[in-house]
C-alpha cells in the first residue's frame, strides 16, 4: 500500500463511502491527504456553563463555544412528529447545568452515556432559564489523551460527515507514515519551509495555530514551486523549427471584420505577427479584460497562419463556446477563402472519422478548425499544424497547456487568458511565455452598474426581469447547483465560503439549482419564455436551448456556471446570480462580462444571505470596480495567493481554502518559490538528477492530472 492506492484500501471505506469520495475529486490516499480543510474551529478555549451564561446574558448573542461536559441523565429520545426525533440529555460541569438536544439523531442515546465527558461545540443560547446546546459537535474525554485545540472542517458531500472525513485522514496519516518528500531538501532548507510530512500533519489536525501557519506556508511554496518549475521546464522545450510565415500582410481580414481594431488589439495583431514571421516558436498569451476583444485577435493570428498554407486550430474549453466561434468566424473566414470546420466530442463517430480524414489531409481539408478538447485526442492529425489557439485559458491550465504543447510540435501557440491575474503574480502564472496586453476596451462600453440584494427583494427582483423583456431585452440568472438537493460539493467548480475560524456549518446551506429554478420562475412570469441549460444535458439540446436564448426565442436563460466563458448575447442586459457568495471574484467578473455587450444599460444583480464578513467584503468589491485587473489584486489580497492559484485557474486542488497570510509575506514567499524553481530548472532542465526523482513525478502528475472541471 502506498500513497497512490485507492482510498477504498483504508479500513471503513466501503463502496458507497469510496464513491462519495470520488464524488468530492477524491479517488487515491493521496487526493484525501490533499483534501485539505476549508476552515478550522478553534475548539480549545473552554468556557463554563456559568461564564456562558454570563455572556450571553450581557451580549444577547455568543460566537461558537466549547465546554467540557459530564453527561448527568440518560438521554431521552422521543417522536415529537412525523420525521422529527428528538434525543435530550442534562450534562453538568462545576459551575453548573444545561441541557443538550439532538435532532434525528437516535442513535446517540448510546454514545452519551451518563457520567461521560465530552467536549461540545457549538452556538449556545439562553431559554427556559437555563443553557441549551443544540446539536453540538461533540468529543468524548478520555483521561490521558489530549484533544485537538485546532479542528478541520472539510468541504462535504452526501455520505460523508466532518467525524468520518477526519477519522479516514487520521488513519491514512498513520498508515502511509513517511510521506515521500519531492522538494529538494535544499530548497526547504534555503527557504525554511515545512517537510511535506509535517505540513500534512499539520494542515490537517494543527498542533497549534503557529504549526498550522506553517503548514500553509509550505503548501503555498509548494504550489507555486511546482508550478513554476513545470511552466521553466515546458518553456525550455520552446523549438526552433516553427514555420515562419513569410505572407505577414493580414490587411484583407481587417477589411472584413465589422470594425476598426482598436489600439491595443493593433498592437498585439502586430505582436504575433512578428513571432510567426520567425523559426523560433511562438509562445504568447494574449492577456484582455472580458470584452475586450481577444476574438479578433485570434483570428488575426489565425488568418496569417492560414493564408500563409497552414492550418489552424482554435480550441476552447466548452462545445457552446466553439459553436459561437464557428458561427462567427466561419463566414468571415468562407468570404476570405479559406474552410473551417467545428470539432465537438459530440459529433456521430462517422462524422468524427470523416472529419479527422479531411483534418489530416483529405479532400475538404479545412483551414481553421475550431474546436473543444477533443482537438488533443490522439485520433487528431493536423496535415500541417501552423498555430494553436487556445481561448479562455484558465479552465485549462497548465495541465492541458502541456499536452497542447506535444500536440503542437512545431507550431506556434497563443493563449488567451480570460483571467485577469494581479500583475503581483503575473510571473508565476506566464512563466516565460511572451505577453500581449489587450488594456482598452471598444469603443462605447457603458459600465454594468452591479447590486447586491438579499432574499427580501425577491420579488422586485422579478419585476426587473419582467421589466427587461417587456423592453425586448434578456436575462441570464446563473445558479451553483443543477438541482437543489445537489452539495455544493457536487460542482467541483464551486468556491467554498472562505473564513479562517469560520462557524460550525456541518449542513452546507441549500443552493439554488438551476432546474428547479426555471421552473420556479416560469410559474411566477408567466408571459416570459424561460428556458435552462447545465453540463449535464446532451449536447443538442444545450445547443437548442443556447440559440434560443441567442436569437432571441428565449426571453431568460437559467443556467450553471456553463455559460461563464465567452458566450456573446449582445441583446441580453441583466445577470442574475443566486447564492453569489459562492463564488470566486474572477468567476462573478465572467459572468457579469457576458452583459453590457450591446447599446443597451445593463445590470449585474448579486442574490447572498450571506452574513459571513469576508463574502460581504468581496461581494462588495464586485459592486465598486468594474475593471478586471483591480478586482483580482483585491481577490488576492482577501485569499492569498495560494488559494488564488488553486480556485483561480492553474491547478485546481481539493478543498483547498485557506485565508491569506499577510500581503507582504506572500509577495516574499511567491518570489523566491519562482526563483528557486527557475534555478532548479536551470541546474537539472528534464528533471533527471536522481534527487529530483520525486519532484518529477508529482509535476507529471500535476500536468497529465487532466482533471475535467468543465461543466
Ligand atoms: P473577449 O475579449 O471577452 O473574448 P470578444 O472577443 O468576445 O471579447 O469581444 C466582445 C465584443 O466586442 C464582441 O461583440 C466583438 O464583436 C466586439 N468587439 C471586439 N473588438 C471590437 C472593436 N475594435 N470595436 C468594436 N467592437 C469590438
Ligand atoms: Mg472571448
Amino acid at each position: 500500500m502506498d500513497i497512490f492506492s485507492p482510498v477504498s484500501v483504508l479500513r471503513g471505506v466501503g463502496e458507497a463511502k469510496a464513491k462519495a469520495f470520488n464524488k468530492l475529486g477524491i479517488f487515491s490516499i493521496y487526493d484525501l491527504l490533499h483534501h485539505f480543510p476549508k476552515a478550522y474551529q478553534h475548539r480549545g478555549a473552554v468556557s463554563t456553563i456559568a461564564e456562558t451564561v454570563m455572556k450571553i446574558k450581557q451580549t444577547g448573542e455568543l460566537a461558537p463555544t466549547s465546554l467540557v461536559l459530564t453527561v448527568g441523565t440518560d438521554a431521552v429520545t422521543k417522536m415529537i412528529r412525523r420525521g422529527m426525533v428528538l434525543t435530550k440529555f442534562k450534562a453538568y460541569d462545576e459551575s453548573g447545568v444545561c441541557e443538550i438536544t439532538y435532532f434525528n439523531q437516535g442513535y446517540l442515546k448510546d454514545t452519551f452515556k451518563k457520567g461521560s465527558t465530552f467536549r461540545f461545540w457549538c452556538r449556545p443560547t439562553y431559554e427556559y432559564g437555563h443553557l441549551n446546546l443544540n446539536s453540538p459537535a461533540y468529543e468524548m474525554c478520555i483521561p490521558g489523551r489530549k484533544l485537538d485545540e485546532i479542528v478541520p472542517v472539510y468541504p462535504l458531500t452526501k455520505g460523508l460527515t466532518q467525524k468520518a472525513i477526519a477519522a479516514h485522514v487520521r488513519d491514512a496519516l498513520r498508515i502511509v507514515g513517511n510521506i515521500p518528500e519531492h522538494l529538494p531538501t535544499r530548497v526547504l532548507i534555503d527557504n525554511n519551509v515545512a517537510s511535506l510530512s509535517y505540513a500534512l500533519k499539520n494542515i490537517h489536525f494543527p498542533e497549534n495555530l503557529e504549526a498550522l501557519y506553517k503548514a500553509r506556508k509550505r503548501f503555498d511554496f509548494d504550489r507555486i514551486f511546482c508550478i513554476s518549475a513545470a511552466l521553466a521546464s515546458n518553456t525550455a522545450k520552446r523549438n526552433e523549427n516553427a514555420p515562419a510565415m513569410k505572407n505577414t500582410d493580414y490587411s484583407p481580414i481587417l477589411s472584413a471584420l465589422p470594425f476598426t481594431l482598436t489600439g491595443a488589439q493593433a498592437r498585439a495583431a502586430s505582436e504575433i505577427s512578428a513571432d510567426m514571421s520567425k523559426k523560433r516558436q511562438m509562445c504568447r498569451i494574449l492577456c484582455g479584460d472580458v470584452g475586450s476583444g481577444k476574438t479578433a485577435v485570434a483570428a488575426i493570428a489565425a488568418y496569417i497562419s492560414v493564408s500563409n498554407g497552414y492550418q489552424c486550430a482554435l480550441m476552447v474549453p466548452t462545445e457552446i463556446l466553439a459553436k459561437q466561434h464557428y458561427s462567427e468566424l466561419c463566414p468571415l473566414f468562407e468570404k476570405l477563402g479559406f474552410r473551417c470546420s467545428l470539432l465537438t466530442g459530440s459529433l456521430k463517430a462517422s462524422e468524427k472519422k470523416k472529419l479527422q480524414a479531411d483534418i489530416a489531409g483529405g479532400e475538404n481539408c479545412p483551414d481553421l478548425i475550431i474546436g473543444t478538447h477533443a482537438l488533443l485526442t490522439d485520433k487528431v492529425i493536423f496535415k500541417n499544424l501552423g498555430l494553436i489557439i487556445t481561448d479562455e485559458q484558465h479552465r485549462f491550465g497548465a495541465n492541458q497547456r502541456a499536452a497542447l504543447g506535444e500536440k503542437s510540435e512545431n507550431a506556434h501557440t497563443l493563449v488567451m487568458s480570460a483571467t485577469p491575474i494581479p500583475r503581483t503574480l503575473s510571473l508565476v502564472y506566464y512563466g516565460d511565455l511572451d505577453r500581449s496586453v489587450l488594456d482598452e476596451l471598444p469603443p462605447g462600453r457603458l459600465k454594468v452598474g452591479t447590486f447586491t440584494v438579499d432574499e427580501s427583494y425577491r420579488a422586485r427582483l422579478n419585476g426587473f426581469i419582467k421589466k427587461q423583456a417587456e423592453e425586448g431585452h434578456r436575462t441570464y440568472v446563473v445558479c451553483p447547483a443543477i438541482e437543489e438537493s445537489e452539495s455544493m460539493a457536487d460542482d467541483p467548480d464551486n468556491i467554498y465560503d472562505i473564513d479562517f475560524m469560520c462557524e460550525f456549518t456541518e449542513n452546507e446551506p441549500q443552493l439554488k439549482g438551476a432546474v428547479e429554478y426555471a421552473s420556479k420562475l416560469k410559474e411566477q412570469l408567466p408571459t416570459l419564455r424561460i428556458g435552462f441549460v447545465h453540463g449535464k444535458l446532451k449536447t443538442a439540446e444545450k445547443d437548442s436551448v443556447m440559440s434560443d436564448f441567442a436569437e432571441g426565442r428565449l426571453d431568460v436563460l437559467v443556467s450553471t456556471t456553463v455559460i461563464e466563458v465567452g458566450v456573446n448575447v449582445p441583446e441580453a442586459t441583466l445577470m442574475v446570480v443566486e447564492n453569489a457568495e459562492r463564488f470566486g471574484l474572477s468567476q462573478l467578473h465572467q459572468l457579469r462580462g457576458r452583459v453590457g455587450r450591446g447599446k443597451a444599460k445593463s445590470y449585474c444583480i448579486l442574490v447572498s444571505d450571506t452574513k459571513n464578513e469576508t463574502s460581504r467584503q468581496r461581494l462588495e468589491i464586485m459592486c465598486n470596480l468594474s475593471d478586471g485587473y483591480l478586482i483580482a489584486e483585491e481577490d488576492l489580497k482577501l485569499r492569498g495567493p495560494g488559494d488564488f492559484f488553486a480556485n483561480g485557474g492553474i491547478i485546481r486542488q481539493h478543498g483547498a481554502a485557506l485565508a491569506p497570510i499577510t500581503e507582504e509575506s506572500d509577495k516574499e514567499l511567491y518570489e523566491n518559490a519562482v526563483s528557486a524553481a527557475k534555478a532548479l530548472i536551470d541546474s537539472d532542465p528534464t528533471l533527471s538528477s536522481s534527487e529530483h526523482t520525486n519532484l518529477a513525478k508529482i509535476i507529471q502528475k500535476m500536468l497529465i492530472g487532466t482533471e475535467n472541471t468543465i461543466n
